[in-house]
């Protein structure tokens, strides 16, 4: 398992220019998170939370990973057994940058799921609308391969797993609202860095040993510096 976990949320795609969650208070891409993002808007809201993906992953074709992604995705696969990348994003400006193995928490964009079979395809940017309304291997419905709020997110045991051994923890560009990232912050982490635009309210800065208020992008330097130190000495 991971000595070094860097979890990352909407914030440090901002500067890619994917709009986070609270940016809009409450709206994502103008459309309430409870219309589109809550368990059972595919049985109330069919149509709409599938058009909205469709329009997220249509977005995301010509949206560049930025700085933070590719300074933390050479960093990854530097030290690809040190270091666990996880992420409450469904983009995939990782992956873009090319960053080895992503664990994506709440999902990928990209995807769409088997509601019976659990089949995964990876449809790139295109739309699911019509196209792909059945799974090609049991006929069931597919669905976009997100994680609702009030659904069960399985990767979050790969997560809890990788902190068995983890020493240095790093946060970046998330409110805490839907992770709370304090909660991970147990005695053998030795080092645990923040990296926010600015406070949330759902966090406790005085637990981590460093906070940061700046851009991902202008912060990520800093972090990797750290990081490496960290590894360097630890040998
Ligand atoms: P959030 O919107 O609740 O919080 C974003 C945080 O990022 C804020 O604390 C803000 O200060 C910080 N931030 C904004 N711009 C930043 C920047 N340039 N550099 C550093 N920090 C910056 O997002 P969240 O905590 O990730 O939680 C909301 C949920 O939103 C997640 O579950 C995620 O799946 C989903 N989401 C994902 C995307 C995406 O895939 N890119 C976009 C919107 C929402």
């Amino acid at each position: 398992m991971a000595k070094v976990i860097i979890l990352s949320g909407a914030g440090i795609s901002a500067e890619s220019g994917i709009s986070t969650f609270r940016d809009g208070g409450g709206l994502w891409e103008k459309h309430k998170i409870e219309d589109v993002c809550y368990a059972g808007c595919l049985e109330t809201n069919r149509k709409l939370t599938i058009d909205f993906y469709d329009s997220r992953r249509e977005e995301l074709k010509d949206k560049e990973p930025n700085y933070a992604h590719k300074v933390i995705a050479k960093l990854k696969n530097k030290y690809k057994e040190q270091i666990a990348v996880i992420t409450q994003n469904i983009d995939d400006m990782f992956e873009k940058a090319g960053c080895d193995k992503v664990l994506h928490l709440h999902g990928f964009l990209r995807e769409l799921k088997c509601e019976k079979c659990g089949n995964i395809l990876d449809i790139a940017y295109e739309k699911q609308d019509t196209k792909y309304e059945t799974c090609p291997k049991c006929q069931n419905k597919l669905r976009p391969n997100i994680v609702f709020f009030a659904e069960i997110a399985p990767k979050y045991e790969d997560m809890y797993k990788e902190f068995d051994d983890c020493e240095f923890f790093v946060v970046i560009g998330t409110s805490g609202a839907v992770i709370n990232t304090d909660m991970f912050l147990n005695p053998d982490i030795k080092v645990s860095i923040l990296n926010n635009l600015e406070p949330s309210g759902y966090l406790m800065e005085e637990v981590y040993t460093k906070v940061l208020h700046k851009k991902a992008s202008e912060a990520i330097d800093e972090i990797a510096f750290d990081i490496e130190k960290f590894l360097k000495e630890e040998k």
